[in-house]
Parts: C-alpha cells; structure tokens; sequence
C-alpha cells in the first residue's frame, strides 16, 4: 500500500509531503508504476521560476521530495511543523538498499558525473550490497553519437530504477525527454550524488547538514558556486512576499 501524503505548493512548485518515501518508491517498484522523482530544492525552485519547461516537468513528476534546508523552512513556517527533509542522495541509499534486500529481481542503472565516476560508484554500492543488481553505467560528459547508444542500452535493459546525476535542470530535461523508454521505471535526478558514492567528494559533516548549513560547506569546497547560491537569498525573500500577498 502506498503511505498517504499531503501536496503542498512552494511558489507555484507541488512538494509531497509523507512520513515514509522509500516505501513509496518500494511500492511504485512492486507495482510497475513508473515515476520521475525531483528532489526539490530553493535553487531548483528558483531556476523553475526562470525556466518553464523545467517549471512543467517539476508539476508533472509523480513524486518532488523536499531535499533542501529552504524548502522545510518555509513548509514549517506555512504550518507544516512535521515536516522532514528528505535529501535525494539519502533517499537513493535507502532506495539501493532495500532493492538489494527485499526486491534483488529488479535491475539498476547509473548514469552522470565525469568519466568512471558511474562505474566507480556503483562498484562501490556492488560492494556495499552484494546482491543489488546494477546492469549498467555511462558517463555524463559524450558525443551526440554516443548518446543515442546510450538511449538503446537504456531501451534494451529496461533497467527499473534509473539514477541520473548530470545536475539541475539538465538531469529533470533529460528525464522528462526520455522516460518513455522505459516507462515503468523508477527514474530520479540524483545531482552529484554519484561524486559522493565513487569517492571523488565529500558530503558535508552531519553537524553541518543537522543545522541546515550543508550549503556552507559546498560554497567552501567549491567557491564558483557562489553565483548560483544567490538563488537561496532570493528564495528566502519571495517565499517571504508570496506567503504575506498570496
Ligand atoms: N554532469 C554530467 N554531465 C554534464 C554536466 C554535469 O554528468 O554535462 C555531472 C557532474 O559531473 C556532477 C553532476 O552532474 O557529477 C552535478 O553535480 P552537482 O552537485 O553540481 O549537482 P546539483 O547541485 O545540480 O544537484
């Protein structure tokens, strides 16, 4: 049985709200209900005020999670105090976890990051999780060419979870344009997630994460995101506005 949720809207942008989002995908898994989950964030919400195909992709997907520190904010300060993050990398764990536990039949594929960063990632969850079955990687960086390869290994394994981790908005475009090849598929926008897994970054320490400051950490490690981190002031500001006009 599905767990029940609540839809909630953060400017404009539908966010589901459960106590149990693995036993959901598990169920959607066992049922061959296919799904594209976004794992939303201020920034995500931000580019989807900008950006309408990525705007229309986000209220079409079966499942948006709230993956960002902004998102729970503002969702507790509507009224919502129960509400938990979600972040999308743990979700996937979880998600890789329970497959090789309960439903070892059901195949995976990885697909993003720079070149062996898939492979090397799921050697780790292989290692991790003897009994999950990954039938294939590919990288995110290649040729027009290789893409349509790509497609038809997708098309030809009909893997039932696929991870995608090219970044916001590229993996949701990318999704939403191809997940008719396998359309009882669980597919998910897994941003950096396959960096993590493989060993090439680090997560932010829990302490960090704990008190909603893991976007401290990643403007440490990586200052050329500061551009790009301005989305998170500016989220602040309209969800201000939208909830005192709207
Ligand atoms: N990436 C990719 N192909 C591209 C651009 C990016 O595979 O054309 C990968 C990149 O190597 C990284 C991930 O996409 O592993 C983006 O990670 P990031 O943490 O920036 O994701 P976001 O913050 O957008 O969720």
């Amino acid at each position: 049985m599905f767990p029940t949720s609540k839809v909630f809207s953060v400017l404009g942008m539908p966010i589901h709200v459960m106590s149990d989002y693995p036993k959901w995908l598990l169920e959607s898994l066992k049922q061959g209900k296919g799904a594209h989950v976004v794992t939303l964030n201020a920034e995500m919400t931000m580019q989807a005020q900008q950006n309408p195909s990525l705007s229309k992709i986000i209220q079409n997907a079966e499942l948006i999670i709230p993956d960002g520190a902004g998102i729970v904010m503002y969702l507790r300060w509507l009224c919502w105090q129960k509400v938990q993050r979600c972040p999308g990398i743990e979700l996937a764990e979880t998600l890789l976890q329970a497959i090789g536990l309960q439903q070892a039949d059901k195949t995976v594929f990885f697909y993003g990051g720079a070149n062996g960063v898939a492979a090397k990632a799921a050697n780790y969850w292989q290692q991790k999780v003897p009994t999950l079955n990954i039938v294939g990687t590919h990288s995110g960086y290649h040729s027009a060419e290789e893409e349509q390869q790509l497609l038809q290994t997708i098309a030809e394994l009909q893997p039932q979870v696929i991870l995608v981790g090219l970044g916001v908005p590229r993996q949701e475009l990318w999704i939403a344009q191809n997940r008719y090849l396998c359309p009882q598929a669980i597919w998910i926008g897994v941003g950096g997630s396959f960096d993590i897994w493989s060993g090439s970054k680090n997560r932010a320490p829990a302490w960090l994460a704990n008190n909603n400051l893991e976007w401290l950490y990643r403007l440490y490690k990586e200052p050329w995101r500061w551009r790009r981190m301005l989305a998170l002031p500016h989220f602040a500001v309209k969800a201000f506005v939208y909830r005192l006009t709207t």
